[in-house]
C-alpha cells in the first residue's frame, strides 16, 4: 500500500494509501503531477510530510486540504474497500462536505488511481496563506494544461480549494479557454460565481474569491509561459 505503481494496472498510475507526501515527492513522474508535488512541498512542514498520507488528505475532507485541488485536476478516483466488498468513486464524488466523506462503515480508502492518459500535461498548484511555510491555505489553486503545437489550448482542468466546502472545478473557464491562446484577461470573476467562500479568521469571502481569480490567472499564465 506504499508507494506509486503505474505497471499493476495498465491505464492507471495507483497511489497506494499509505504513500506519504514524501513518498510523492521521491518518485519519478510525469509532468501531469507537478501540481500534486508542488502541494506536497507545501502540506504542513518536513515533518508532516515524511508521515502524513495523500490518502488521509482525502479522507480528512477538510476545505482547506492542499492534495483534492491537484487531484480533481488528475481525474483521480478512489478505490474504497472493506474485507468482503470493493468499488470505486470519482474523487469529486468521493468528498461530500467539510469532513464528510462517501467512506461508509468498515470500509478503507485503499488506493488512489490516476489516468495515465494524463501524461504530459503540464501542471501546477499555488497557495495562498497567511505566511510562507507551515500554513494553511486560505485558497488554492491547481491546473492542468494540454496546448497544442502552437500554444492553444487542447484540453484545461482548472480547480480552487479553501473557496467552498470542497474542492470546486471551474468547468466553465475550462471550456472557454479549448482553442484559445491563454491570456489572463480571458479568467474572469463571473468564473468564480459558482464557489460559496466564507468569513473566517483566515479572510473574508470576498478576499478569498478575489485571490482565486488572481492565482488562477497567474498559475495559468505560468503553465501557458
Ligand atoms: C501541523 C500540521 C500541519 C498541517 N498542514 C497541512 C497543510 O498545510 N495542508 C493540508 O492539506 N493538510 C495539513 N495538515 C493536515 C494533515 O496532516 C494532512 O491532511 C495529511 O495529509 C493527513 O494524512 P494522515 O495520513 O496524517 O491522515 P490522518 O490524520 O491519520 O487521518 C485523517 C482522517 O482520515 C482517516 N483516514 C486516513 N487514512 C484513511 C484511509 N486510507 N482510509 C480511510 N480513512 C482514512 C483517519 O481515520 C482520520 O479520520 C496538517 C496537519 C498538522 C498536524
Amino acid at each position: 500500500m506504499v508507494g506509486i505503481n503505474s505497471e499493476q494496472d495498465g491505464n492507471y498510475w495507483r497511489i497506494g494509501a499509505m504513500t506519504t507526501w514524501q513518498d510523492l515527492l521521491e518518485t519519478e513522474l510525469p509532468g501531469c503531477f507537478d501540481g500534486l508535488k508542488a502541494a506536497a512541498r507545501q502540506v504542513g512542514g518536513r515533518q508532516i510530510q515524511n508521515c502524513a498520507t495523500i490518502a488521509g488528505n482525502l479522507c480528512n475532507a477538510s476545505p482547506a486540504a492542499d492534495g483534492v485541488p491537484p487531484l480533481l485536476t488528475l481525474n483521480a478516483r478512489v478505490v474504497l474497500q472493506t474485507q468482503t466488498r470493493k468499488r470505486e468513486l470519482p474523487l469529486s464524488k468521493f468528498i461530500l462536505g467539510n469532513r464528510r466523506t462517501a467512506l461508509e462503515a468498515g470500509e478503507l480508502l485503499t488506493d488512489i488511481l490516476i489516468p495515465k492518459k494524463l501524461g504530459q500535461g503540464r501542471a501546477g498548484f499555488l497557495k495562498l496563506g497567511a505566511r510562507e511555510y507551515l500554513v494553511i491555505s486560505v485558497v488554492m489553486v491547481a491546473g492542468l494544461l494540454f496546448l497544442d503545437e502552437h500554444g492553444k489550448v487542447r484540453h484545461a482542468h482548472i480547480s480552487v480549494g479553501a473557496c467552498s466546502e470542497t474542492a470546486v472545478s471551474l468547468s466553465e473557464l475550462e471550456a472557454e479557454l479549448l482553442g484559445r491562446r491563454f491570456s489572463p484577461n480571458l479568467v474572469r470573476s463571473d468564473h468564480f460565481q459558482h464557489l460559496s467562500a466564507i468569513d473566517d479568521h483566515r479572510g473574508t469571502a470576498v478576499y478569498r474569491l478575489d485571490a482565486a481569480l488572481t492565482l488562477t490567472r497567474r498559475l495559468l499564465s505560468e503553465l501557458t509561459a
